[in-house]
C-alpha cells in the first residue's frame, strides 16, 4: 500500500470539491482519502495555514518497535504463532514464529524463521544500535531463553518500525479531540482512516474497518462516525488505569527531532 501513496502533500483549508461533477468530486476525495492514513501528528503538520491544533498534534507520542528475523538452522523452534518473553535478563518481549503463521513464509523444513521484537523508542539505544551488533544481541538472547545456541543462527535481518503504537498517554485523548474538532471543518474533503490516522489502538480489522465506512460516506450511504470505530478500547484504557504504563511518557529521543518542514 505504501507504493501507492505519494506522501501527504501541503493540505489546504479551503480546498473546494463543491463546483466538480459527483464523479470527478468523488476521484479526488478518494485520493486525498489515500492519502490521510498518515500518522495524524504528520498531517497536521501539513495543513496551511497553520492550526490551533498543531501543537496538539506535536505532542501525541508514539512508541516505535523493531523486530530482528534470524534464519535459524533448525525444525521449529515452538509450535505457536508467537510468544511473548518476561525473563528480566533479556531484552527482547515477543518472539514471532513465522512458518505457524504460514509454510509459506519458511518453505524450508530445515530451517525456522524467528522473529524478536524490540519495543523501544526511536533514537534510543536498541533503536540506534547497527545492524549487526541488533543480530548478535537477537542470537545471543535466543540462547539465553533456551530456543537454539548462536552458531545455529544463520543470517538475520532487522526491520525497524516507526511510530507503531499510538501512545496513550494522560492528554492524548484531550489532543485527539481537539484536533478531531478542527478537521471536521473539512468535511469530507479530509477523511481519517487507520490506526495512526485515527490515534487509536486499532488492529487490522478495525482499521479496514475505518476505510470501509470512510468509503459508505463518500458514497452517500449511511453516514458512519469514524472516530467511533474501537472507540470502546480507548474508555477501557481509562478503566484500567493502573495497568496504564504510559500515564506518564519519558521524553524519547524523536520527540526532539524537527518535524517535517522544520529545519533541523
Ligand atoms: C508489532 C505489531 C503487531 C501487530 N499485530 C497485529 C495482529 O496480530 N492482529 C491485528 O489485527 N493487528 C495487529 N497489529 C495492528 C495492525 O498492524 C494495524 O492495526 C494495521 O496495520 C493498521 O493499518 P493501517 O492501514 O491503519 O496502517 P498501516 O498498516 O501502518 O499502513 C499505513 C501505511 O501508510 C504509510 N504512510 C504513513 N505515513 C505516510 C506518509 N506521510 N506518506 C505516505 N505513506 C505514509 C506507512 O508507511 C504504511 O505503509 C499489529 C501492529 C504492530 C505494530
Amino acid at each position: 500500500m505504501a507504493g501507492a501513496l505519494s506522501g501527504v502533500d501541503e493540505v489546504a483549508r479551503n480546498s473546494n470539491t463543491k463546483a466538480l461533477s459527483k464523479i470527478n468530486q468523488l476521484r479526488k476525495e478518494l485520493i486525498v482519502l489515500k492519502r490521510n492514513i498518515a500518522p495524524v501528528r504528520e498531517l497536521v503538520e501539513k495543513i496551511t495555514p497553520t492550526p490551533i491544533s498543531r501543537l496538539h498534534a506535536r505532542n501525541l507520542r508514539y512508541r516505535d518497535f523493531l523486530t530482528v528475523a534470524l534464519m535459524v538452522k533448525k525444525p521449529d523452534l515452538f509450535p505457536d504463532n508467537w510468544i511473548y518473553i518476561h525473563e528480566p535478563d533479556v531484552q527482547v518481549g515477543r518472539i514471532q514464529n513465522y512458518r505457524s503463521w504460514s509454510p509459506w513464509m519458511v518453505p524450508d523444513p530445515t530451517t525456522a524463521c524467528v522473529g524478536l521484537e524490540y519495543f523501544c523508542f526511536r533514537g534510543d539505544d536498541l533503536w540506534s544500535m547497527d545492524d549487526d551488533a541488533l543480530v548478535a544481541l537477537a542470537s545471543e538472547e535466543l540462547a539465553a531463553i533456551g530456543l537454539a545456541t548462536p552458531d545455529k543462527v544463520k543470517r538475520g535481518y532487522v526491520v525497524r518500525v516507526p511510530m507503531a503504537y499510538p501512545i496513550y498517554d494522560r492528554d492524548y485523548a484531550e489532543r485527539v479531540a481537539t484536533i478531531r474538532s478542527w478537521l471536521d471543518g473539512f468535511g469530507t474533503n479530509l477523511v481519517q482512516i487507520g490506526r495512526n490516522g485515527l490515534h487509536r489502538y486499532n488492529n487490522s480489522d478495525h482499521s479496514m474497518l475505518t476505510a470501509m465506512r470512510a468509503v459508505d460516506n463518500l458514497l452517500g450511504g449511511p453516514v458512519h462516525d469514524i472516530w467511533a470505530v474501537n472507540a470502546e478500547s480507548a474508555y477501557h484504557e481509562e478503566d484500567v488505569e493502573p495497568e496504564q504504563p504510559y500515564r506518564n511518557v519519558p521524553e524519547p529521543p524523536a520527540m526532539a527531532e524537527p518535524l517535517a518542514g522544520e529545519s533541523a
